[in-house]
């Protein structure tokens, strides 16, 4: 039995009808810039997730840029970055000309290790990204009094973890902006590029809604250095044709990650860690082993798609080489980054294939 890795057709073509009507109405009514569509999505995600305002963008990466502008960082500033994460999550740091200070993750979650934050802390810290990674949202209590204590501005990295609660908050609020992907393979994803930001404080939104549109208040008078990060409209379009069903997919994923959890006996292998304060939304269902290549080497021959997410932690990437982290200098990250594979999981899953995984996994 095979299992693809991702498979976003069996999504798409259940809502073929639909979508295509939803598009075609955005074309025909040339709202391709922003628009209608998208309005009416940033008032549905607003609505559906819990937030007062969206700002609708063109990539997950643009609205972690903002932030950086938003929080005033730049050079000579260091920001808390983990270093175990996609690595748009230390973009907008260097974008920005602030330099990411990359901190170690705890070794059951993956998230940032709040006790490792703190010893990062310099008199030139002044700010933290927070990822909610693989969709389980981070010990914020601990990681926001941290940032209270030495007044760092704090964003929230949730492009993994759209509709993840934090003690029954919603993410991306807890902190002073929250940023969100719309990339296809996201829980949450559109037919192209598209991302959002959003934010509890009135001034910093409306900061980011006039960089979006090239820094412009008033048509042709530009207040700030702005950005080209438009939402499209077709992605508007789409979107809301799939945030209803938002729901019914994490419920799915989070079903799926239950069979995993309570069906996969292996001896040194390492699970997700459930915790207290809230419940991941899944993006991926990342395992941990010692022999993770041959792992992944036999569940291969079993027809099963794999991914290693991610192979390499953000301090040891070449871009970053400049910073000077050298091997073993931030472990538990390394580790993970040298023992983890993730498996399939996506809501269209069948039982049966879930119930392939868990075997093929077993019989290693
Ligand atoms: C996907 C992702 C992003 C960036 O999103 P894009 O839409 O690809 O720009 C940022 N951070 C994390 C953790 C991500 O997984």
């Amino acid at each position: 039995m095979k299992v693809p890795f991702l498979d976003l057709s069996i999504q798409h073509q259940a809502l073929r009808e639909q979508a295509l009507a939803a598009l075609a109405s955005t074309y025909d009514g040339t709202r391709f810039c922003l628009g209608k569509d998208v309005e009416t999505f940033e008032e549905n995600f607003s609505k559906t997730l819990g937030y007062t305002r969206t700002l609708g963008l063109n990539s997950g990466t643009s609205p972690l840029h903002l932030a950086a502008v938003i929080a005033g960082w730049g050079p000579g500033d260091e920001v808390i970055v983990p270093a175990f994460t996609f690595i748009s999550s230390a973009w907008g740091v260097s974008y920005v000309g602030a330099t990411p200070k990359f901190v170690d993750i705890d070794a059951k979650t993956f998230n940032l290790d709040p006790a490792a934050v703190e010893a990062a802390i310099t008199p030139k810290t002044k700010g933290i990204v927070i990822v909610h990674l693989f969709g389980q949202p981070a010990p914020m209590d601990a990681l926001l009094a941290i940032a209270k204590k030495h007044n760092l501005f704090v964003v929230e990295d949730c492009a993994q973890a759209v509709e993840a609660k934090y003690k029954g908050t919603p993410v991306g609020i807890l902190g002073d902006v929250g940023t969100f992907s719309f990339y296809p393979t996201k829980n949450l994803g559109g037919c192209g590029e598209g991302g959002a930001l959003v934010s509890k404080n009135d001034a910093h939104f409306d900061q980011a809604k006039l960089l979006r549109v090239h820094g412009m208040g008033r048509r042709y008078y530009h207040d700030q250095v702005g950005f080209n990060f438009r939402m499209d409209g077709f992605q508007g379009a789409l979107l809301n044709v799939k945030l209803p069903h938002l729901a019914t997919w994490t419920a799915r994923r989070q079903a799926i990650a239950a069979k995993y959890i309570a069906g996969i006996k292996l001896a040194d292998v390492i699970l997700p860690a459930t915790v207290d304060y809230g419940a991941s939304v899944y993006h991926q269902f990342t395992i941990r082993h010692p022999r993770r290549d041959a792992l992944r080497e036999h569940l291969t021959k079993h027809e099963i798609g794999t991914d290693l997410i991610y192979p390499v932690p953000l301090h040891r990437q070449t871009c970053y080489a400049g910073l000077g982290y050298a091997e073993g200098s931030i472990p538990v990250a390394e580790k993970a980054a040298a023992t983890c594979v993730s498996l399939p999981i996506f809501p269209e899953l069948t039982d049966a294939q879930v119930d392939h995984v868990i075997a093929s996994v077993n019989s290693f």
